[in-house]
């Protein structure tokens, strides 16, 4: 394959954009080379700049669920297009989407928009602050939500591909209020709350990781948080901004069957505009500005486009449930493809998976929290991941990313990639 043009786009980028990116996950600093620049895509695959055709794993990090340039959600842009773009006032689209929203997610009765999953776990925060008065807030080494500064401490895979767990920028006096627990392991979180009594505010997390790799929860972990939130006057707060209409309608909250006080969400509820958006019972919701004192506002917050590309999305998802059925049966099918071709190749690996999220981990161990996560063979990625982009087959460029499937994949291409993987780990 010919890299050439998009080569010279990153020396471009590089001289007015920081690392020539605006998303350090984007850059291919653990991988090796430059990044590839796309020009369009469209299903499940994407055109770069020099014409090489792939494979999509990515799908813009989540949102690209039904594949690229989806008809009705492209068809929603550009009708909301013609009216007008921003209004800065309340818009009848609005409440659509809020409404479907909370009639395909459990235990919400409110949602609020704004332009990102990190605005979205941000505010839900501030919120859980202002509700309990309480300061403190638990997450989970290698659970990602977003870049706002409290959640900067051990944040997963952009923050653990680049070595920087802990962000400089971020204060002393912020990271205090951050308690750290490990994934999959309750005990560990009992004792924050112990020696913490009365502080603690929310627990969020991931309620299936995305960030280390794919990781679900073990039996009784998101059950026991629940209970223990409610002991001790604590918010449980799920970080649905990748399982959310993605793992089911109702995400995890229905897939598990665990209740959350506040949901978070992102991703696919903006059909791939900016959104993001925070939900959960009235009591909790009406905290916020302007009917009460926790403040959180947007100038493009609920902007129409975006809202009109979320709302072609959700209705299509919300319409055509066997969609789930669909992605969650494509996944297992890859799923099983690899683990047959690495098993007869030899290659020491663990693949994670739950419904249409899958991680491929080069090491034998169970992977099943940050640490476990970090064992991989990052070497052995590293070729496995310029294998398959040699071989048309984009997966994100680090060890520590689910790969994201569409229901656009044909059973054709799932084979495709389980050739070229069969291929490049034959001399592994
Ligand atoms: C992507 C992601 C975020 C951040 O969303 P942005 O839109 O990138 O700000 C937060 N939480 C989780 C679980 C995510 O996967």
């Amino acid at each position: 394959m010919n890299y050439k043009r998009s080569s010279a786009l990153f020396e471009a980028a590089q001289k007015v954009i920081p690392g020539g990116v605006n998303s350090p996950v984007r850059a291919f600093t653990a991988v090796g080379g430059d990044p590839v620049f796309i020009e369009r895509a469209e299903g499940a695959y994407l055109f770069d700049a020099d014409g090489n055709k792939y494979i999509d794993y990515i799908n813009s990090w989540g949102p690209m669920i039904l594949g690229h340039a989806h008809k009705p959600v492209v068809d929603a842009i550009i009708e909301k297009t013609k009216m007008g773009t921003s209004f800065g006032t309340p818009t009848e689209i609005e409440t659509k989407i809020a409404e479907l929203a909370v009639k395909m997610v459990p235990n919400i009765d409110k949602i609020r928009f704004v332009n990102s999953g990190t605005e979205a776990c941000m505010s839900a925060v501030r919120l859980a602050r202002g509700y309990t008065s309480k300061e403190k807030i638990i997450k989970f080494a290698g659970c990602y939500h977003g870049h706002s500064d409290s959640f900067l401490i051990q944040a997963g895979s952009g923050a653990m591909t680049f070595g920087t767990p802990n962000s400089p920028g971020v204060t002393q006096g912020t990271a205090k209020d951050t308690l750290l627990a490990k994934y999959n392991d309750l005990k560990s979180v009992v004792e924050l709350v112990e020696s913490n009594s009365g502080e603690i505010a929310c627990i969020i997390l991931e309620p299936v990781a995305g960030n280390m790799g794919c990781i679900p929860p073990q039996n009784g972990f998101l059950e026991g948080l629940r209970r223990l939130c409610d002991e001790n006057d604590i918010l449980l707060i799920f970080d649905e901004v990748m399982t959310g209409f993605r793992l089911a309608p109702g995400g995890v909250q229905e897939r598990l069957g665990v209740k959350a006080d506040l949901v978070t969400f992102g991703k696919v509820i903006g059909g791939g505009l900016p959104v993001g958006a925070f939900a959960g019972r009235s009591g909790i919701m009406d905290y916020l500005a302007p009917i009460g004192p926790v403040y959180q506002a947007g100038t493009l917050s609920g902007n129409p486009l975006a809202m009109a590309a979320g709302l072609a999305m959700l209705t299509e998802l919300d319409e055509n449930r066997s969609i789930f059925e669909s992605i969650d049966k494509k996944t297992a099918y890859l799923h099983m493809g690899m683990e047959s071709v690495l098993k007869s190749n030899n290659v020491a690996h663990t693949i994670n998976r739950i419904g249409s999220m899958i991680s491929v981990h080069f090491s034998e161990q169970p992977v099943t929290d940050f640490e476990s996560a970090a064992h991989g063979n990052n070497h052995l990625f590293k070729e496995f991941f310029r294998g398959m982009l040699d071989n048309g087959i984009y997966i994100a460029p680090s060890a520590f990313e689910t790969w994201f499937i569409t229901d656009a994949l044909s059973y054709e291409d799932l084979d495709r990639t389980i050739a070229v993987v069969e291929k490049i780990t034959r001399d592994f």
